[in-house]
């Protein structure tokens, strides 16, 4: 059987400027008339833009009507960030299925949402649908206050530069609330590692309380490993260790190096 998701041509309908480094695409046409949504309010799809092979990954902001609408950080460099920034309507892109993450229990009372301009669109979304008090960080170089939805409380967060992020300190410093809820967050890939660490160290908390995804790897991530994951990862679930556990160590490996 084959575990290569379906794809879908798309004509980008619209491209609207919501703000100095996001730019919403709306995509729409027959190709996407066999597009299904899981209704998991993080989903995400792979993009490949004209001319390219490789796609990049970017949530499903709506998906309303038979338009897909996605909202893409323009940034320093990059595929899909050089492509946004032309006029691109008419221009057909492929799109695959979606694919979720967030699954918040459903004894959970509250909700935390951590991220920067990536994860925007997800949290959202994820805002949008559910119906516990929900508390977003929000780590973004633009004025984007309407974009989220009214009630939710907010804290908007400067960038410390161009292409990072301090998210990592900013949950370590969280008022955590009391009883069940949940916590999402997305963002630069090394602050997901740290803040993975905290929550299963300090926090003690179980994986099903928590959902942390790197979505973009910043400068440091880019130098070469300098701890090979393979054995680690090989070596931890032959002792039957959990992920949780097996990453942590993975991280203390690199930490170490
Ligand atoms: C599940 C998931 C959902 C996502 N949803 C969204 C979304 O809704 N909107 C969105 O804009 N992005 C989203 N992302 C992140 C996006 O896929 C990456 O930022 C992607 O690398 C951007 O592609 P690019 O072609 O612009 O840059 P690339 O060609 O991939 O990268 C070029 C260079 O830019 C760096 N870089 C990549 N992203 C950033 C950034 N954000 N800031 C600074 N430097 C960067 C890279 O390290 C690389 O050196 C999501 C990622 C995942 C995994």
């Amino acid at each position: 059987m084959s575990t290569r998701a379906q794809q879908h041509d798309a004509q980008v309908l619209r491209r609207e400027q919501l703000s100095d480094h996001l730019v919403r695409l709306v995509l729409g046409g027959a190709g996407l008339a066999s597009f299904a949504s899981t209704g998991v309010p993080d989903e995400w799809v792979g993009l490949v833009v004209p001319g390219q092979f490789q796609s990049r990954y970017y949530t499903v902001r709506s998906w309303s009507g038979g338009e897909l609408v996605l909202d893409v950080v323009v940034h320093d460099v990059g595929l899909v960030t050089e492509w946004a920034q032309l006029d691109v309507v008419g221009q057909t892109v492929t799109v695959t299925d979606p694919k979720g993450s967030f699954e918040m229990p459903a004894d959970a009372r509250w909700l935390l949402l951590v991220g920067d301009l990536t994860a925007l669109p997800a949290m959202a979304r994820i805002a949008e649908t559910v119906d516990v008090p929900t508390r977003v960080w929000a780590e973004v170089p633009d004025e984007l206050t309407g974009y989220l939805p009214a009630g939710v409380e907010v804290t908007w967060l400067d960038p410390p530069a161009a292409g990072e992020s301090r998210l990592a300190e900013v949950v370590a410093g969280i008022d955590w609330p009391a009883g069940q809820g949940y916590f999402w967050m997305a963002g630069e890939s090394a602050q997901m590692r740290a803040i993975r660490k905290h929550l299963m160290r300090e926090r003690h908390l179980p994986s099903s309380a928590y959902d942390v995804m790197g979505y973009w790897r910043g400068v440091a991530q880019r130098q070469p490993r300098a701890v090979d994951p393979g054995p680690v990862w090989r070596a931890g679930k032959a002792a039957g260790k959990t992920d949780e556990q097996i990453w942590a160590e993975y991280d203390e490996a690199g930490d170490r190096a």
